[in-house]
């Protein structure tokens, strides 16, 4: 067996100990003698799954009694349709745009309302976050939506905008359980688990208990009401089974380490190396502001397009996969999610150092 280092913005690089325990369970999960992927989901081996899977991600993340944990399909794109279905009463919501995500949740907002964009980094490239110290916040807005990390332009806020007492809603798909995140100055947060959590195929909804009511936009089918999944503990239907189960390993993996406070500092240790390095060569460059660094997604530049194609083949002959970038920035792109271990951060450093003296 070889593994390789899979530097993907997602699906993405999953915790080795976590893919054994699965490989372990697979055939006769605990004795019951079946996998997870076979088992109803009204089954009290299930339930007990899912119990644990809530618990430990309330415990890790430190979700408050009055906040619901929804485990929800549809990915991160249909929150960018079920967020305003259920908080846009007066149908005003406020976005900030800092990239491809918050401008399709925006969109898709605007479908239900008005959508006003009250700041953007489109100017340059979303290669920055927008002061958000300010904002021209609309009397009637709903909400104040942001994308916490973007994925795509590897941006982070480190400072979240002063809303002017409106409720804030985040898109934290990126960097979910990447470090500590303060629930209460959330009304709503979601994370599509395939990027730092768990397999393709769930979003994790965290919302205030007060905004979880009955009163949703006229035409909300039943399934988007957030009540429905929230009455029936995410069980009003079939839920994806087999990531409930994977994401509860997961969490289960991330308290072993130490919790989120751990995994922050791990985070920011590898995201140094990575971009101590950039700032140091002659050949890479970071493409996004200093102090708005995501320290999950990691664009960067030859400047040189063959030579970016050349770079990105040959990482991946040994071993440092998923390395291009997105079409809308090029380049390349490393994410550095929780499972990558520091070691990959180290090889593809050095794999990069050697690159640039055999190329310069
Ligand atoms: C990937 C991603 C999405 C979209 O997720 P899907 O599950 O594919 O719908 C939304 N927001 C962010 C920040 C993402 O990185």
């Amino acid at each position: 067996m070889s593994r390789v280092y899979n530097f993907s913005a997602g699906p993405a690089i999953m915790p080795e100990e976590v893919l054994r325990t699965a490989q372990k369970e697979m055939m006769d999960y605990h004795g019951c003698g079946q996998s997870v992927m076979e088992m109803s989901h009204r089954s009290g081996v299930f339930d007990e799954i899912i119990r644990e899977a809530e618990k430990d991600f309330r415990e890790l993340v430190g979700v408050p009694d009055n906040y619901k944990v929804l485990f929800l399909q549809g990915g991160g794109t249909l929150q960018f349709a079920q967020i305003p279905m259920n908080l846009m009463k007066n149908r005003v919501a406020d976005y900030i745009i800092t990239g491809n995500w918050a401008n399709k949740a925006c969109q898709e907002a605007a479908i239900y309302g008005k959508a006003n964009k009250i700041a953007s980094s489109e100017d340059r490239n979303y290669t920055y976050i927008p002061d958000c110290s300010d904002l021209p916040v609309d009397e009637d807005a709903d909400y104040v939506y942001i994308c916490h990390n973007n994925t795509i332009y590897g941006t982070q806020f480190k400072k979240l905008p002063d809303t002017k007492g409106k409720l804030l809603v985040a898109d934290v798909s990126s960097d979910f359980l990447s470090e500590p995140i303060d629930v209460e100055k959330y009304g709503l947060f979601f994370g599509g688990v395939q990027k730092n959590v768990g397999p393709a195929g769930m979003v994790i909804t965290v919302v205030r208990d007060d905004l979880v009511t009955g009163d949703v936009l006229p035409g909300t089918p039943t399934l988007m009401k957030y009540k429905t999944q929230a009455d029936k503990g995410s069980l009003y239907n079939t839920p994806n089974c087999w990531c409930i189960y994977i994401c509860g390993l997961v969490f289960r993996w991330l308290k072993a380490q130490g919790g989120l406070e751990a995994m922050h500092k791990k985070n920011e240790k590898k995201a140094a190396l990575l971009y101590d390095y950039l700032d140091s060569s002659r050949l890479f460059k970071g493409t996004v502001r200093r102090e708005d660094r995501s320290l999950m997604n990691v664009p960067f530049v030859t400047g040189d397009k063959d030579m970016d194609a050349k770079f990105v083949a040959e990482a991946a002959e040994n071993g440092l996969v998923n390395l291009k970038g997105h079409r809308t920035v090029g380049g390349m792109r490393a994410s550095l999610y929780n499972a990558m271990p520091y070691a990959g951060v180290e090889k593809l450093v050095t794999f990069m150092e050697d690159f640039e003296k055999a190329n310069s």
